[in-house]
């Protein structure tokens, strides 16, 4: 069975005011998508808004908590009123605050878990009538290579496994109806969250990025951009036979 690409293609980038997810709108926008710009807070979305619509693009703020059902379910359909069906969604959002297990709260594991799994469930939930409707879709979800290993986040790196589970069976799931589902496990990405980690470990960033770099094979870390590039690939119509898969863009192999 074939399936057709839209001529024109929305997109949903969930966590899109800063970091990863506001490069991976940008780079979707130069891609020729209009992108819904979601995040907690619409003021947030401003600056990325701009750099889209500046550059001539067409892009719209939606503020909800992606853990929040009411919210999500607004927000998609407000998308879909003002920028057409959305058939691309790029599941970015995420949260990785650090605690040891024996002193990780029962509320920080399970806040953790709303966000980071629940979140992509409830977006994914709303946004796939629309790929289905369409015959044609295609879905993006960050994992992270914490979910093969990670130290201290025993929250984040279950999400993040389960985010791989989450990938593979949508793709079973949504493959007739012409939607690919993949998953890209970025490895250390300059960004907010690297930040806040070197914060929480007492380390000056530039300590905590020289030491990341000196176990990655090609010598730097990671910026948004590669991430951004990374799902421009999996979200393109060139893409179609991919799906299912766990793109790690971490410079080397991770096991
Ligand atoms: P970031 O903290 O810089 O940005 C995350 C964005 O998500 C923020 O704008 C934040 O407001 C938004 N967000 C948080 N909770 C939300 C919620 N409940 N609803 C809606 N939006 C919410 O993080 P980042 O580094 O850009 O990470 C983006 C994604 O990539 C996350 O899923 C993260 O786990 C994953 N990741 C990041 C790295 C890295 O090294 N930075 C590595 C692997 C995976």
């Amino acid at each position: 069975m074939t399936h057709t690409t839209p001529s024109r293609r929305t997109a949903i980038v969930t966590g899109a005011a800063r970091g990863i997810g506001a490069a991976v709108a940008l780079r979707l926008a130069r891609d020729g998508l209009a992108v819904g710009v979601l995040d907690l807070d619409e003021a947030d979305c401003a600056s990325t808004v701009a750099a889209i619509t500046g550059a001539g693009g067409s892009a719209l703020a939606v503020a909800a908590d992606v853990a929040d059902e009411t919210a999500v379910n607004a927000a998609v359909a407000r998308v879909a009123e003002a920028l057409g069906p959305p058939t691309v969604l790029v599941n970015n959002a995420g949260i990785g605050p650090r605690a040891p297990l024996v002193e990780m709260s029962t509320q920080q594991w399970k806040t953790v878990l709303g966000v980071n799994l629940s979140g992509p469930f409830l977006v994914t939930r709303a946004v796939a009538p629309h790929m289905t409707a369409a015959g044609w879709g295609r879905i993006v979800t960050m994992s992270s290579i914490s979910a093969v290993s990670d130290a201290d986040r025993v929250d984040y790196a279950s999400t993040k496994a389960g985010l791989i589970g989450f990938t593979k069976s949508l793709a079973l799931q949504l493959g007739p109806h012409g939607v690919t589902a993949n998953a890209i496990a970025p490895g250390f990405v300059v960004s907010d969250m690297t930040r806040a980690s070197a914060r929480r470990l007492g380390l000056d960033f530039e300590e905590f990025r020289r030491r990341a770099e000196r176990s990655i094979p090609v010598g730097r870390v990671g910026q948004p951009e590669d991430i951004a590039h990374a799902a421009s690939f999996l979200i393109s119509p060139e893409a179609g036979f991919v799906s299912g898969q766990v793109l790690y863009v971490a410079g080397g192999p991770v096991d």
